[in-house]
Order: C-alpha cells, then sequence, then structure tokens
C-alpha cells in the first residue's frame, strides 16, 4: 500500500507539546514576547471576505517589506510557509548531485539529515572543534554537492562571526551553495546578508518564528542571487503556488516593518539570556556561549535526561537530545523574567546549588 519512498522516511521530532498540564514551556525556542503591536491591528481589522480569493502567491509585498529592511532588492528574497519549508525547497534545489554528499555539521539542526532522506541526498557530517565550533577546514578539498550551517548553530548556540563566514565562501566552489540557516541570529550575530550580492552562491535562510514572536504563523524566508531565489520560486510552484495565505502575508508585513519592536523584544531576551546563564555558571552548570534565545547547559554530575526529567516533574519543559556527545546537556530557552526565575528556582531544587 506505501511507497518504497515512504517505507524510508525518519520523520523529524518537533519538542513535545505535552497537555497533560501547565508548563513553563522552554522546549522549543519559542519568543517569550507577543508579536509587534501592528500584527493584533492586522487580525482586528482583516476583512474575512477577503479570504475569498487565493493570496499572492509570490507574496509581493511581504518580499518587499524583508527586502527593504534588509536593504537588499525584492528579486532577492523569497518566502515560505515556516523556513523548514523554505529549506526543503532550498534541499531539492541545490543539493543532490554526482559533485558529492551534502556537507553539515555534525551537531545542527536534525532537520537537515531528514530532508536528505526525504529527496535521496547523500550527505556527510563534519566533526566540531573543541568547544563545538564549526570547524571550516572540514568543509574544504573534499567532494561535495553543497554545504549548509546553522550560524549560530543549533543546539549549540554557538556563533561563527562574519568574517569566518566569508573566509569559508572565499575558500568554497563558486559552483557549489553554501546556505546558511539563521534562524537565531537576530539574538547577537551579524547576517552574512551583506555578503550575497558578493557571493552568488550564498543564500541566507530566516524565520519569523523566534525573533519575530511568529511561530504559530509559520512564515520563513530566503535572501540570496536573483538566480538561486529563482530556482526556488521554480521549486514552489512545483508543489504549491500558494505556501503563505494572505493573512500571514499581512502579518509578516506588520511584524517586519516594526524594528523598533523587534530590537526591544530581541534585547529583552539577550539581557535574559545572560542572568540565566549567569546563575547557572554560579551553579556550577557548563554554559556553552550563546547568541540565540537559549542556552545548551550541563549541570554537575546529572546527565542531560536526568536534568530534563527532574525539570519536567517540577513543570518545566526543556529539550534533551539522546545522541552520542550531546547526553550531557539539556538545551533551555530563555522565558519571560517570570519563567526564567522559576526555571531557576526549579534548577536550585533539582540540581542544588552546585
Ligand atoms: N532552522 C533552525 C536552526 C531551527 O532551529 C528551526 C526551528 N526549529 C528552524 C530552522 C525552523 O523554523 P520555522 O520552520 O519555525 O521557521
Amino acid at each position: 500500500m506505501f511507497s518504497q519512498r515512504f517505507n524510508q522516511l525518519t520523520p523529524y521530532v518537533p519538542g513535545e507539546q505535552p497537555q497533560d498540564r501547565q508548563y513553563i514551556k522552554l522546549n522549543t525556542n519559542e519568543n517569550p514576547y507577543s508579536p509587534a503591536p501592528g500584527v493584533s491591528k492586522v487580525l482586528k481589522e482583516f476583512d474575512a471576505g477577503a479570504l475569498r480569493r487565493y493570496p499572492d502567491p509570490n507574496a509581493d509585498g511581504l518580499c518587499q517589506a524583508i527586502a527593504e529592511a534588509h536593504g537588499i532588492q525584492r528579486e532577492q528574497v523569497m518566502v515560505g510557509n515556516g523556513s523548514d519549508e523554505v529549506l526543503s525547497f532550498v534541499f531539492f534545489a541545490f543539493f543532490g548531485s554526482e559533485k558529492g554528499p551534502l556537507l553539515f555539521p555534525e551537531h545542527t539542526y536534525s532537520f537537515y539529515p531528514v530532508y536528505c532522506d526525504y529527496y535521496g541526498i547523500d550527505y556527510e557530517k563534519v566533526a566540531l572543534s573543541d568547544g563545538y565550533i564549526i570547524d571550516i577546514d572540514g568543509y574544504m578539498g573534499r567532494k561535495a554537492c553543497g554545504a549548509i550551517i546553522a550560524n549560530p548553530n543549533a543546539p549549540t548556540g554557538i556563533l561563527l562571526p562574519l568574517s569566518e563566514v566569508e573566509a569559508f565562501l572565499k575558500r568554497w566552489p563558486k559552483d557549489r551553495v553554501l546556505v546558511v540557516d539563521e534562524a537565531y541570529i537576530d539574538f547577537g550575530g551579524e547576517s552574512a546578508v551583506t555578503l550575497i550580492g558578493k557571493y552568488s552562491n550564498l543564500l541566507v535562510v530566516r524565520t519569523f518564528s523566534k525573533s519575530l514572536s511568529l511561530a504559530g504563523s509559520r512564515l520563513g524566508w530566503a535572501m540570496g542571487d536573483e538566480k538561486l531565489i529563482n530556482a526556488l520560486y521554480a521549486v514552489k510552484d512545483s508543489f504549491n503556488s500558494y505556501p503563505v495565505d494572505s493573512i500571514t502575508q499581512q502579518i509578516g508585513i506588520a511584524a517586519m516593518k516594526d524594528r523598533d519592536w523587534f530590537d526591544k523584544t530581541r534585547a529583552m531576551v539577550m539581557e535574559e539570556r545572560e542572568r540565566v546563564g549567569k546563575a547557572l555558571s554560579e551553579m556550577g552548570w557548563a554554559v556553552l556561549p550563546s547568541s540565540t534565545n537559549f542556552l545548551f547547559a550541563s549541570a554537575p554530575g546529572m546527565d542531560g535526561k536526568m536534568v530534563y526529567e527532574g525539570l519536567k516533574s517540577e513543570g518545566i519543559l526543556v529539550r534533551f537530545f539522546n545522541k552520542p556527545g550531546l547526553t550531557p546537556f539539556v538545551r533551555i530557552t530563555i522565558g519571560s523574567h517570570e519563567e526564567n526565575t522559576v526555571l531557576l528556582d526549579g534548577v536550585r531544587r533539582i540540581v542544588g546549588e552546585g
């Protein structure tokens, strides 16, 4: 009854959303603050009658707003139904050829191997260097059809500085695409979008889910050379002409245009990240340096699973990755000030003061 393709799938498992009780949810890197006030206004004023019509298939107004916010041309932008969908189009368009496997870091966003299996793309993982840092040398001089890195990386939270991303591009073959997945870049990194005019094989992928507080709307985008962007439109139009609905297009414009709200809320998240990181370090935890809205950290004398289970029994959800090399850690999303205080109290109860 099922295709061979289907039988070989190993789906991605997102962070749990249990319904058994009220949890403090610090497990899926959502933003603790609401989206820009203009988003509520769009929702209140949206004319339901407009839903009779299909949405603008290429979301021109939204792409224009994104282009303006990043100082690039509209032709260099494409949007999709969450960056997960954009990434799926990216894998289809650019990866998988006789040139070799796709390269990505040994520890990174665990959806990448899932897309590879889905599209039948060979891949090889490249080891991180000491301190869980992406090692550029490991990508050079080997057979590859392309490369993708998350920057800052997930779940480590560690940033590769822009100068290093450019060093990667300088040494990387011009006929192979380097994708930089910048889901968390707004929490302390400098975007590679400034390099897209210089490197026509660079594609930057971003999301509205984290720094723009719109995980529930499912909106992501790609920025790169027009040739790469046109390829993504061709993939989209071979799959779904209208991936972004009319309400979401308007919401996205409102969120993208409100730079004050964006700057204020991301600054609050970064401030809280420093507070929580410092408190955990003082309790003897090892906390990796984070440029994201989460911390990847390990407790003294306890593995990640025990911490995860202990916090869950306290009504606090964090994420544990049951993968060799990552088991000492939990990934803790930065919540509101109050949520983080409850987290730290919970940590004191289950792990102690160190
Ligand atoms: N890239 C990375 C590195 C992520 O952590 C996530 C969030 N799970 C995504 C992409 C996907 O985000 P979304 O589909 O919500 O835009």
